[in-house]
């Protein structure tokens, strides 16, 4: 057993024992990307007892936590083995209103924390682009946010958590530990995250003031983001990736701050007018915004239908849409008052969103170059923009520090994320290419976006990868945690 973890009994662990997860139901599983799918038998837990029962019952292909399935990829997929739905263990056990930190299970999704800490004046520290994500999922994929240039990834804000590790132990690990270091990003291979304390941020409204600007091409971009990202909490650039010539790596930066209360008291004088949640300059904020402005209540739209034909994103499509987007966007405006739930989780309005790019699913490409490796970064700007590639969420942001997992994703540079419907032709061998890129700039793809890396790569753009398979080798000899990513990579 590693020296850094202690074995303990789940102090908070609810009334067991329980009557086991059953043997489960073998079903298709896939990512929110919806590729390749997997069949493997669904466990359920609801309780402590039962996830050891699930451990236990795994069988010779092993089994894998699952959250709420938003890795895009096949990190939460088990072909032949077990998948553990974590959702069923969802109590928030305990709130410090006064000192800020919250202790819950982690199959507790994010939505779920900001509907109870909002209205107490506190909100998750890091939250990516959908809050649809599990407290497990964002320590097992270190997650970042728009924040991630000030306040760095989701584990450096966990102060503790219970890992039910191969042997049914279960295992209180702190931060500064190997044990910690190699399950913050280690992507559930080290064990099942049970429970976790996380330290909250303090904010006096629900609201998001909001400075939008326009780039005019990738140079303009790197420029307004190197001069002024330190001077916001949050900030990212939606980049318009089918732009060409002149115009190649146009964008909309969007940056901002949880708005004080002042900021919405400065907005009452005058006109009653609501725009689609938007409050513009001048306009009145509505009575219940000032009376109860920690309110959280994030709009929904009619999902996604259930069939939708292949090729409708086709590149015409999606070129209209970058067109209209870019230039809908204000050359400048400072202050606009947006709501928590449309500066940081627009798609979560659409349920089932990831439909829409048809039966064969989309990928998700998601890499990180460091600072002075800008030429690179032009590159496969410039060959995604020649491909034609028809992507209309793209977006660029710039790291801070990097972050202590052996597996975590951030490190200080460039990232840029974007969508590809997977039968766009040749696409496979194109991002291959553009790995080989990535690692030749001595950077590296994100494993929670991934579904198709080759191995070869993984070495060099993941430098602490024989630190990670020692310990799991260590932590886990029979090689109960396993996953079709873990297979895929060799992790
Ligand atoms: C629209 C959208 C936007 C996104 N934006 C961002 C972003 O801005 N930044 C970012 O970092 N990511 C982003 N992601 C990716 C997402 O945050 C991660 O994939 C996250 O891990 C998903 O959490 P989940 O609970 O759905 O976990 P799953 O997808 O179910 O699983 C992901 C990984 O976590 C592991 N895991 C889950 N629960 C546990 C547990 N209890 N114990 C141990 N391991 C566990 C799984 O084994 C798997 O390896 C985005 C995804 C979507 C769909």
């Amino acid at each position: 057993m590693p020296a850094d973890a202690a074995a303990v009994s789940p102090a908070s662990a609810p009334p067991g024992p329980g009557p086991g997860p059953g043997p489960g139901r073998t079903v298709p599983v896939t990512g929110w990307g919806r590729t390749a799918p997997t069949a493997a038998r669904l466990l359920r837990p609801r309780t402590y007892d039962e996830t050891v029962a699930a451990v236990r019952a795994c069988g010779a292909r092993g089994g894998i936590a699952r959250g709420l399935g938003r890795a895009y990829g096949d990190a939460a997929q088990n072909a032949g083995g077990a998948v553990l739905d974590m959702t069923g263990l969802d109590r928030v056990h305990a709130i410090d209103a006064d000192g800020g930190t919250v202790l819950c299970d982690a199959g507790v999704s994010l939505h779920r924390l900001m509907e109870v800490l909002l209205p107490l004046g506190w909100f998750v520290p890091v939250t990516p682009g959908t809050r649809q994500v599990t407290v497990g999922g964002a320590i097992a994929a270190d997650i970042h946010g728009k924040n991630h240039h000030v306040s760095g990834s989701f584990a450096r804000h966990v102060l503790s958590f219970e890992l039910l590790t191969a042997n049914g132990e279960i295992r209180t690990v702190v931060p500064g530990t190997p044990l910690f270091d190699a399950t913050a990003g280690g992507m559930g291979l080290t064990g099942v995250v049970l429970t976790a304390t996380v330290r909250l941020l303090p904010v006096e409204t629900s609201w998001m003031s909001v400075d939008t600007e326009r780039a005019r091409d990738l140079d303009d971009l790197l420029v307004r983001l190197t001069a002024t990202d330190r001077y916001y909490r949050y900030s990212v650039a939606w980049i318009d990736l089918l732009a060409r010539g002149a115009s190649t790596g146009r964008a909309v930066l969007t940056r901002g701050e949880h708005a004080p209360l002042e900021a919405l008291e400065s907005r009452k004088s005058a006109s009653t007018r609501v725009r689609g949640g938007r409050f513009r300059r001048g306009d009145a904020l509505r009575r219940d915004a000032l009376t109860s402005p920690l309110e959280f209540q994030p709009q929904r739209l009619p999902a996604a239908p259930a069939f939708v034909p292949e090729g409708l994103l086709g590149r015409t499509a999606v070129g209209l849409f970058n067109e209209l987007w870019y230039r809908r966007a204000p050359r400048a405006r400072t202050g606009e008052l947006q709501r928590i739930s449309t500066f940081f989780h627009p798609l979560d309005g659409v349920p089932h969103w990831n439909r829409i790019y048809g039966r064969s699913g989309f990928v998700q490409y998601q890499f990180v170059v460091g600072y002075g490796q800008e030429e690179a970064l032009r590159r496969i700007v410039d060959r995604i923009s020649a491909r034609r590639c028809p992507s209309f969420l793209a977006v660029l942001k710039r790291f801070g520090e990097g972050d202590p997992g052996w597996l975590s994703f951030p490190m200080p540079g460039w990232t840029l994320a974007l969508d590809i419907p997977a039968s766009l032709p040749g696409l496979g061998a194109f991002l291959d290419t553009l790995d080989e890129e990535v690692a030749a700039a001595a950077g590296r793809v994100y494993l929670a976006k991934d579904a198709r890396l080759r191995p070869e790569l993984l070495a060099a753009m993941y430098p602490r990868l024989p630190e990670f398979r020692a310990l799991r080798g260590e932590l886990d000899p029979g090689g109960v945690f396993v996953s079709d990513l873990a297979r895929r990579l060799s992790l």
